[in-house]
């Protein structure tokens, strides 16, 4: 396995961080004279930041003792940029348990959105939240780096770029990238690497900063790879870029020495191989510095320096023993912390898998919950349905049966009511036809006695007077056919009359019709009731043209308004006022608009307002039970609306009432 320089190649990252920040004497002194524990935390914090240059241990006790503080203060923002620094600083000494034991802190804290506040007291924003987590997760990826666990080393890697990409930061996500191109340069894959260094440089590129650390990365890569020239001008470039960056240096010449070497360039594989050696044991750094050492051996080997050689390979020799048994050291330390501790991280992961299932869990029980109710209600909802359907059949049930019903009694009234209208006819016709046949009897009598006459005068030879009987009889003949025929006429109308619905229309003479069936009227209701006197009189418009109308059916309109009318006046003589005159009048007109319109009035008592619009409808009678239908006018109605035309009505209480039906011509 290759040797990863992420942790090397951070640890130079976050020193340049410091570049600009105060030594660590100024801090010394400004700490003496700090105000308050908020005051001499911070300046702890900035104190372990700025010896994480010089001195780790000094680094590590500053840091520690701003985290007290921070923990006293209950300064959660702080805790976590502490526990940050403090991983930081202890992986860069192998102190793994510390490592973890810091970083487990910071993520645990940071994960609570909530709890984060800034030391200054403002809170931590969520994109500096999100992009510190992500740091974190780098360094614990870089812990197990050195534990030698890569998939763990790789699912931290992952979590960190995820977190970088939430927080939208490119500084954030361009150091996520070079750290998994770091995690398969380390696996022996570069050309994974490449790709992820290439999106790095990209970044870089655009934010102008990180390009030393990606031009020494993509050195590498292309070492990796076997493309030399490549790789050589990577470095260089590595180098012009962070020519004031003693951290990156140290990295960046170790590669060149590991280049130069592969090209038996063996004077500059030897300038470089030491002056990384250098580097690295002013940095502390004792894997590379062992490494590098390790470098100087085989190229010396290459020189045919042989002792040479053999000095550096002891070097070598000794730091990797001591590493290891540090190392080893290190290892059983974090084998040994406590389940607790070691798993912190682990656990929270789990406990996150969990919270997630307990919401998928509770989040299907109300899922059941809202269907189970939506259920009921919709089960509630049908069988009220249901039962509102039953009540509305039985309502339905009883309407049409009411309908049946209605409409039985209805066909009964009318024809109760044409039975009444045909009865008034009758009566009329009866007596129409009564009157010429008395007529035609009367006459025929006398014809027969004058007969008998006349034969006596012709036996007596009076020819003269035989003569004037025979004319006399002759004009009884023509009388007696007279009223036969106005028999028969009446007779026809009568047939004419039981036809009515099925009539056909054929040109009316209006006058006509309106005289004959008052007359019918007038009769029937004095047939019926020999007290009733009504005087009634006509106004005819002469010039009336003939209309196309089915005269049965107005006829019928005519004898219903004409009888209501006379029936009207009936009622008012009853009362007994002396100077009343009951009478009916008839008249006819062609309007302006070229309508035939025939007025009935009465002055009869008048229709009282109330009941004026009820008047047509069907079965609104006044009338006493047997003597009224209340169909007349509803009938009356549907047939001039037939024909097209309008049943309208004026009236005035104790003046009359007139009946106005208009016809289009
Ligand atoms: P009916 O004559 O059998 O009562 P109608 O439909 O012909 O039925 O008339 C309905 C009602 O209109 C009558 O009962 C009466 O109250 C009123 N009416 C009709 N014509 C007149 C009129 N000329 N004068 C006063 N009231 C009338």
């Amino acid at each position: 396995m290759n040797k990863l320089y992420s942790a090397l190649i951070f640890l130079c990252v976050s020193s340049l961080a410091l570049a600009q920040r105060p030594t660590v004497d100024s801090l010394n002194n400004l700490l003496s004279g700090a105000q308050n524990d908020t005051a001499r935390m911070n300046l702890y914090y900035n104190l372990g930041q700025a010896y994480a240059r010089v001195n780790m241990d000094s680094s590590i006790l500053s840091l520690n003792q701003a985290l007290e503080y921070a923990q006293e203060l209950q300064l959660k923002g702080s805790e976590v940029s502490i526990s940050d620094w403090l991983g930081y600083v202890n992986l860069s000494v192998k102190d793994y348990p510390n490592t973890l034991t810091a970083l487990t802190k910071g993520i645990e804290i940071a994960e609570d959105s909530s709890a984060v506040k800034y030391t200054s007291g403002g809170v931590l924003s969520e994109r500096e939240r999100i992009s510190r987590l992500a740091v974190m997760y780098h360094r614990l990826g870089n812990l197990y780096y050195y534990i030698g666990n890569t998939n763990e080393q790789r699912k931290y890697y992952l979590k960190a770029r995820e977190m970088a990409i939430q927080s939208l930061d490119s500084g954030t996500i361009r150091f996520s990238e070079a750290m998994l191109a770091d995690y398969y340069l380390q696996v022996e894959k570069p050309d994974s690497a490449l790709i992820y260094a290439q999106n790095a440089l990209y970044i870089s590129n655009k934010i102008d900063s990180g390009e030393t650390w990606t031009f020494a990365l993509l050195g590498r890569i292309y070492l990796q790879k076997g493309e030399l020239l490549k790789s050589r001008s990577y470095l260089q470039k590595a180098l012009v870029e962070g020519e004031f960056e003693v951290g990156y240096q140290g990295g960046i010449f170790l590669t060149l020495a590991e280049l130069t070497y592969t090209t038996l360039d063996l004077d500059s594989a030897l300038t470089y191989a030491k002056k990384a050696a250098t580097i690295f044991k002013n940095r502390r750094l004792q894997n590379e510095r062992e490494e590098s050492y390790t470098l100087i051996s085989k190229i010396y080997d290459k020189m045919g320096m042989p002792d040479s050689a053999l000095v550096y390979l002891r070097r070598s020799a000794v730091l990797k023993d001591s590493l290891i048994t540090e190392e080893k050291k290190n290892l059983m330390a974090f084998q040994n912390i406590g389940f607790g501790q070691k798993y912190k991280v682990q656990e929270l992961e789990k406990e996150k898998i969990e919270t997630k299932a307990e919401i998928r869990t509770y989040s299907l029980g109300a899922g059941i919950a809202v269907f189970l109710i939506v259920a009921l209600l919709l089960f509630r909802n049908n069988q009220v349905r249901r039962k509102a359907n039953a009540v509305l059949g039985e309502q339905k049930k009883n309407v049409e049966e009411t309908l049946v019903e209605l409409k039985s009694t209805q066909s009964q009234l009318i024809q109760a009511e044409k039975m009444a209208s045909l009865g008034e006819l009758t009566a009329g016709i009866a007596h129409e036809i009564q009157n010429p046949l008395n007529f035609v009897n009367n006459f025929s009598e006398v014809s027969n006695e004058l007969i008998d006459e006349m034969k006596d005068e012709m036996s007596n030879g009076d020819v003269d007077e035989a003569k004037e009987l025979a004319n006399d009889i002759k004009q009884n003949l023509e009388k007696i056919t007279h009223h036969g025929k106005r028999a028969d006429a009446i007779v026809k109308g009568m047939l004419a009359h039981s036809r009515s619905g099925k009539g056909e229309k054929v040109l009316t003479n209006l006058n006509a019709l309106a005289e004959e069936y008052l007359k019918l009227a007038y009769h029937g209701l004095r047939a019926k009731d020999k007290s009733f006197n009504a005087d009634f009189k006509t106004d005819f418009d002469p010039d009336l043209p003939k209309v196309n109308v089915v005269p049965q059916d107005i006829g019928r309109v005519l004898l219903n308004l004409i009888n209501n009318a006379f029936q009207a006046c009936a009622d008012r003589s009853q009362r007994a006022e002396h100077e009343y005159k009951p009478t009916v009048t008839i008249k006819t007109e062609l309007t302006a608009n070229g309508q035939q319109l025939i007025a009935i009035s009465d002055n009869g008592p008048g229709i009282p307002p109330d009941i004026k619009d009820k008047i047509f409808q069907p079965f609104f009678t006044t009338k006493p039970t047997g003597q009224g239908t209340g169909l007349g006018l509803s009938l009356s109605y549907d047939i001039v609306k037939a024909h097209g035309g309008k049943l309208e009505v004026e009236s005035e209480l104790g003046k009359g009432s007139t009946f106005f039906i208009t016809l289009p011509t």
